[in-house]
């Protein structure tokens, strides 16, 4: 596996490797991988010939009291699974090499960013659009895969890809759980003994909801006050929020019809949860 950290090297290599008619896929992550990021290599290497991934924890989509300097980070496990995993290029710039002193430009998104996680991080969606279109310019894939995971954050990319022309098609794989259905996330690392039990709790109001559905409750606030009872049962979550959208436009739905997105996030103590189901109607 070949480990770039250098913006035009990348981009000179990209070349190279389109030049030889080679189909590049690319995974961009934060690092601290689980199956979750190692499935979507898994897609990736499925749809293409060369596969790069990206390890770069981005400041620009962190807010000031976030944990952009507490992520976990640990580089060569990392660089061990993937190139255990058999991927060709890891790309992983510092933050000086991919963010210039003077750095200006931002890619701003419309209204798909205003809900859900838009709403407790107001500049997020903002540090991602502009973070990818650099990560596009640089790795030059003709496939990107994202995870469902962050189901709001693949809608923008789809719209970014689709409004600015982007010649890159996006695979998006489903969401990878513990066996015990917590949704695997770097962040896991953060919940002690007792939140790490709390935590089970998204997955199981997520269940329940669904149940309900399928029995035939279509009444979206009364899904919403059963799930918001299970999860405030656990004494160190509290919720940021829990709504039931529309899975295109992410706008809330007070009839359920049609294909819905249930979205959570959710605080275990000090740390920021989020998971999803969409149901089709
Ligand atoms: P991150 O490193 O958290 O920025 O995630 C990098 C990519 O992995 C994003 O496209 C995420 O949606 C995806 N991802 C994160 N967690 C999971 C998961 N549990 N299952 C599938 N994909 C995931």
């Amino acid at each position: 596996m070949r480990i770039i950290k250098n913006v035009s090297e990348m981009q000179s290599f990209a070349n190279s490797l389109r030049a030889k008619d080679e189909k590049i896929s690319f995974v961009p992550t934060m690092g601290f991988l689980h199956e979750g990021h190692l499935s979507l290599v898994e897609i990736a290497q499925n749809n293409s010939t060369f596969v790069v991934v990206s390890i770069f924890v981005n400041p620009t989509q962190f807010g000031p009291n976030e944990d952009f300097d507490s992520y976990p980070r640990d580089f060569e496990r990392d660089k061990s699974l993937l190139e255990a995993k058999g991927v060709d290029v890891l790309f992983a710039p510092t933050k000086e090499e991919f963010y210039s002193e003077n750095h200006l430009t931002y890619v701003q998104n419309g209204s798909l960013s205003d809900f859900l996680c838009g709403n407790s991080r107001p500049n997020h969606f903002r540090g991602v659009t502009t973070v990818v279109s650099k990560l596009f310019n640089t790795v030059k894939p003709h496939i990107a895969v994202f995870g469902q995971k962050d189901a709001q954050q693949v809608l923008i990319i789809k719209k970014m890809v689709q409004d600015l022309n982007f010649d890159i098609e996006i695979l998006v794989g489903e969401i990878s759980r513990e066996k015990d259905g917590l949704a695997l996330s770097s962040r896991n690392k953060y919940l002690s003994e007792v939140e790490r039990k709390d935590a089970l709790v998204l997955s199981e109001s997520l269940g329940l909801a669904e149940k309900m559905i399928f029995d035939g409750e279509r009444n979206s606030e009364l899904v919403i006050s059963k799930m918001t009872d299970l999860i405030l049962e656990k004494q160190t979550a509290r919720i940021d929020y829990a709504e039931i959208v529309s899975s295109e436009s992410l706008e809330k739905i007070d009839f359920l019809k049609g294909e819905i997105l249930i979205a959570l996030a959710v605080f275990i103590g000090k740390t920021r949860l989020i998971d999803n189901k969409i149901i089709k109607l």
